[in-house]
């Protein structure tokens, strides 16, 4: 089989680079083995317009999200599935030194949020108020990739890729039978972690746990954060998470995990609950927390996709779009997000 791309990984990032590489006219064959706790197949799928404790807008936000947007609603299209489910996010302050501080930089926020409010809060304990954030949402990624897997068709193959059976010749590559002019590695934290062509690169990779939970008496629609988020997934049920942890690499589910996510939960609701699942994945954290595309510096012919970090559901499409411009036009790799 001859293909001008083999990617190996079918996560956020090998999708977004195929569908996009697919759109430039390019050929590909996707090699994916499934991992039940990949970060794509595990993560919570949100975007959360102003983040983490100093409640600021990511870099780059405005336009890798309406890109982002633009291209799941393509998909949508396609498969006559809603993927992404626009919500709305109240977000709780810790204390007042936050709330000053929200009040303070709430114009640089403007678009994103509304003003601080102090009621609304039905079910929650949330003696400093809040605000609500908007523009953001939630990727279903389990249906987003089997989506992707079926308008991938024959260019998708389930199988485990081992790097001792590559050939590496001047003008391309060869694996088990596929030639191709290039095979690009978007493997996740697995790339990053576990000995191979990329594992020399620095990362902080870290492991996330989420909790499933049934909490009925709960009547909110809206996304709830305050040190980590709860998610309504209907029905009652809610997704809760998610933990940081640097040293575990493995995947698996902790009691020190959960523990600390039912701790989240019990400051932030007194309603009661029960819990009904319990999932991890390794996020692909590279420096800076950012994404980058590029080669492996002893072989052109090995490219690279990963570090989407926390926030891949937002970056995944407009990178894989540059990077796939990259390799079928030649167009310049923006410097920000070179593999150096
Ligand atoms: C707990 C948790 C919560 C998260 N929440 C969010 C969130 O709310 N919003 C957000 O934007 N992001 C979130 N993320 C981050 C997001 O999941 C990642 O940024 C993104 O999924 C990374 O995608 P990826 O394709 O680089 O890697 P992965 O999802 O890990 O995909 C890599 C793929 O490569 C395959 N693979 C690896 N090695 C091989 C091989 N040798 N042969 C064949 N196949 C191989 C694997 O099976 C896998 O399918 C979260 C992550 C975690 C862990």
């Amino acid at each position: 089989m001859e293909v001008d791309f083999l990617i190996i990984g079918q996560g956020l990032a090998g999708s977004a680079l195929a569908i996009s590489l697919i759109d430039l006219g390019a050929s590909v064959l996707v090699l994916d083995r499934g991992d039940e706790d990949s970060a794509s197949r595990v993560a919570a799928g949100l975007v959360t317009t102003v983040a983490g404790k100093g409640m600021n807008v990511s870099w780059g936000q405005a336009e890798y999200l309406s890109e982002a947007l633009a291209y799941y609603r393509r998909l949508e299209g396609v498969s006559g599935e809603v993927l992404f489910h626009e919500m709305e996010t109240l977000r709780l302050f810790d204390d007042e030194k936050q709330r000053i501080k929200f009040l303070k930089k709430r114009d640089q926020l403007e678009g994103w949020v509304s003003d601080a409010c102090e009621g609304d809060f039905v079910g929650w304990n949330a003696g400093y108020g809040g605000f609500l954030m908007s523009g953001g949402g939630r990727l279903d990624t389990k249906a987003y990739l089997r989506v992707v897997r079926e308008m991938l068709g024959e260019s998708y193959r389930e199988g485990v890729f081992t790097e001792s059976d590559i050939e590496l010749r001047d003008d391309g590559v060869s694996w088990s039978g596929v030639s191709a002019k290039r095979v690009i590695f978007c493997q996740g934290a697995r790339g990053l972690f576990e000995s191979g062509l990329f594992s020399y690169l620095d990362h902080r990779c870290a492991k996330g746990e989420i909790l499933a939970i049934e909490m009925p008496g709960a009547c909110e629609r809206r996304v709830v954060n305050r040190n980590g988020w709860m998610i309504p997934m209907g029905g009652g049920t809610w997704r809760v998470g998610a933990t940081y942890e640097w040293e575990d690499m493995s995947g698996s589910l902790t009691e020190g995990g959960k523990g600390e996510i039912e701790a989240r939960i019990r400051a932030i609701t007194d309603m009661s609950y029960r819990v009904v699942g319990h999932t991890a994945g390794v996020r692909p954290i590279m420096r800076n927390s950012q994404p980058y595309v590029g080669f492996h510096p002893d072989h052109s012919a090995v490219g690279f996709f990963n570090g989407l970090g926390s926030k891949g559901v937002t970056t995944a499409p407009s990178v894989g779009m540059h990077f796939a411009r990259h390799l079928v036009f030649g167009s310049a790799i923006d410097d920000a997000l070179a593999l150096k």
